[in-house]
């Protein structure tokens, strides 16, 4: 069992997923190399980045988006950035 905080010694040989539901215990905000900033000022909170991201990194509370982007586990595809309408999140390097 991987636990929070472990790292690439402790994933399986192979890369194997012998845990199902296992991808929240991995840190893969590590990867990035470019950082999505949220304007909340700009955003007028439509979900499109909420709905896109590939990793739900983009964490909406009470139906309010500008809540927080998991960093933990965005790994700055830029894909938000790209979907979101009115600019409001920038790709910022690391
Ligand atoms: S950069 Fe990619 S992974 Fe990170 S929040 Fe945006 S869409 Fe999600
Ligand atoms: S896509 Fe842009 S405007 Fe829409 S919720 Fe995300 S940051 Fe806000």
């Amino acid at each position: 069992m991987v636990k929070p905080g472990d790292g690439y010694k402790d994933i399986p040989k192979g890369g194997l997923i012998l845990e199902a539901g296992n991808a929240k215990n991995y840190k893969t905000g590590g990867w990035r190399t470019k950082k999505p900033i949220l304007d909340k000022e700009t955003c007028i909170n439509c979900h499109r980045c909420w709905a896109f991201c590939p990793d739900s990194s983009v964490l909406s509370e009470d139906g309010d988006v500008k809540a927080e982007i998991d960093y933990d586990h965005c790994k700055g595809c830029g894909i938000c950035a790209h979907e979101c309408p009115v600019n409001a999140i920038e790709m910022e390097k690391e």
